[in-house]
């Protein structure tokens, strides 16, 4: 069960959100600077996501009649504009997704605070409007870029993990809706194996790597909750991965009471119910202002 459920449109029982990070090739990129542009295995696995998975994943989008919500780096913004117009075209949101996919634990300090103003400004010029939600590359957020989203005037992040559904995180800045992650709703787990940049996972078969998704929205549609995918295209809009996650939300729309919505659609709902006087839980940032020993 779930205390304090949120009370979802038309009576929906769970609300459903299947998000993309199109990291496309900035991956190789940004973890080997040096010689990441002479290695085309890892570039052609990366442009897959761009060029064969998003115009196959926006086709069943269309034929369902959703919108969606995706995170790309603004390095990628620039680097596939075409996919980035396609994506725009069928009323899908895109939101932040840092510069070339930097770590901000690792890129802390001023050169955070330079990539995260670098990939508003792609937003600004590439997409004609400013993102509404962040997702950090690694889910490695940080009170700086939690700071910098507040100040930047984002609605939401969608990189913790502190509870099953929507939450508020509140900081001295201000406040802003957590759309939770969690590595069970991720296909990096089962379908990654990207030796370069340190992952050498064995790569599960399509459905037993689907598997465990559908487990955790059984579990979430039970108790009137959210359901949200973290999938990339370069790994689940593969061809066999994507046939069976279209099949899923042919079935899933068709026979459960779901709520099929984009990220920011889910935070204008939250506002109307906050208005309403609905409590969402609250949690409060920093966490903590110094190491703990
Ligand atoms: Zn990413």
């Amino acid at each position: 069960m779930i205390r304090n459920p949120i009370p979802w449109p038309d009576g929906a029982k769970c609300a459903v959100t299947i998000t993309f990070d199109m990291d496309a090739d900035s991956l190789i990129h940004i973890a080997r600077p040096e010689d990441g542009f002479e290695r085309l295995y890892p570039i052609s696995m990366g442009r897959y996501g761009p060029t064969v998975a998003i115009p196959r994943i926006l086709a069943t989008y269309r034929q369902l009649g959703i919108r969606q919500s995706f995170f790309i780096p603004g390095w990628c913004l620039e680097t596939y504009p075409d996919t980035v117009e396609a994506i725009l075209k069928d009323g899908h949101e895109i939101g932040h997704h840092g510069w070339i996919h930097e770590d901000p634990v690792i890129t802390s300090g001023p050169s955070q605070a330079e990539a995260f103003e670098k990939a508003l400004d792609a937003h600004r010029r590439i997409c004609g409007t400013l993102p509404r939600g962040y997702r950090a590359p690694v889910y490695n957020v940080t009170q700086q870029v939690i700071d910098l989203i507040i100040r930047h005037r984002l609605r939401y992040d969608s990189s913790l993990m502190a509870d099953d559904i929507p939450y508020r995180i509140t900081t001295a800045a201000g406040s802003l809706w957590e759309m939770p992650v969690h590595w069970a709703v991720d296909d990096w787990p089962p379908f990654a194996h990207y030796a370069e940049i340190g992952y050498m996972m064995p790569v599960c078969g399509p459905s037993a790597g689907l598997a465990g998704f559908w487990e955790e929205f059984e579990a979430q549609y039970e108790a009137g909750g959210f359901f949200m995918l973290i999938l990339h295209p370069f790994l689940t809009g593969r061809l066999a991965r994507w046939r069976l996650v279209e099949r899923w939300l042919e079935e899933t729309m068709a026979s459960r009471k779901v709520w099929v919505a984009r990220l920011e659609d889910i935070a204008d709902h939250l506002d109307a119910l906050s208005a309403k006087g609905h409590e969402t839980r609250t949690e409060r940032l920093p966490y903590y202002g110094e190491p703990q020993r």
